[in-house]
């Protein structure tokens, strides 16, 4: 039985992230894709509630084989993984977060708890990758899987959906009907109808 793991803030899940998902689940022949939706990511901000990050990651992943989602307590990966005990899970990442992994919180504890799967994603420096490499007590925990370049992120689409611009050429249709019907990411209204409630003159 082999558990792969996909952590994201998911606000929203686009694109990319299904992407990544589908081809990790193929590359590492997961049986399980734990797709974790962190609850407070604490190194960046999240516009929207946890339960609606969840809601929107279940229409995003619901239909890839073996993808079970899930809230994520926990902010940081290592004590996640502490907590989820699996043996030898596969925790994907995209490049430009594994470029980052110097600055988690103990890497080399992580890929003790697990071995990275890394999805390579335009605009990213193979030289800052190579970089990383060397940092870490055992590389060879980490492997690499080709995705479709998919250059996408969730802050573009939130920008793009404040600005009120079309995103559903980012996101899953069922995720896109979603954000519209809850009327997420919309700039904060100012003035109008709702501005004279509660005038007592
Ligand atoms: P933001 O724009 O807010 O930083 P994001 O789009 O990077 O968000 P996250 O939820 O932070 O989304 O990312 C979760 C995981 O998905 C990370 O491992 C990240 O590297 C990966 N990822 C994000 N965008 C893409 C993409 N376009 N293609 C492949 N992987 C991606």
């Amino acid at each position: 039985m082999s558990v792969g793991i996909f952590g994201g803030a998911f606000d929203p899940p686009h694109a990319g992230h299904v992407e990544l998902a589908r081809r990790g689940i193929e590359h590492f022949a997961l049986d399980r894709l734990l797709v974790r939706v962190v609850e407070h990511p604490g190194h960046k901000p999240v516009a929207t509630a946890p339960e609606t990050r969840l809601r929107l990651a279940r229409l995003a992943f619901a239909s890839l084989p073996g993808a079970e989602i899930e809230l994520d307590p926990f902010a940081r990966t290592v004590d996640s993984l502490e907590a989820l005990a699996l043996i030898d899970p596969v925790f994907l990442v995209g490049a430009d977060e594994f470029a980052a992994l110097p600055t988690w919180k103990e890497p080399d504890r992580v890929l003790d708890l697990a071995r990275l799967g890394v999805a390579t994603r335009p605009g990213i420096d193979d030289r800052r990758v190579e970089a990383v490499l060397t940092t870490l007590a055992r590389p060879e925990r980490v492997s690499f899987f080709p995705i479709e370049p998919l250059p996408v992120s969730s802050s573009e689409i939130r920008a793009r959906a404040a600005a009120g611009e079309p995103i559903d050429a980012f996101v899953p249709p069922e995720v896109a009907r979603e954000i519209s019907r809850l009327g997420l990411y919309r700039p904060v209204e100012t003035g109008g109808a709702g501005g004279m409630l509660g005038r007592d003159g």
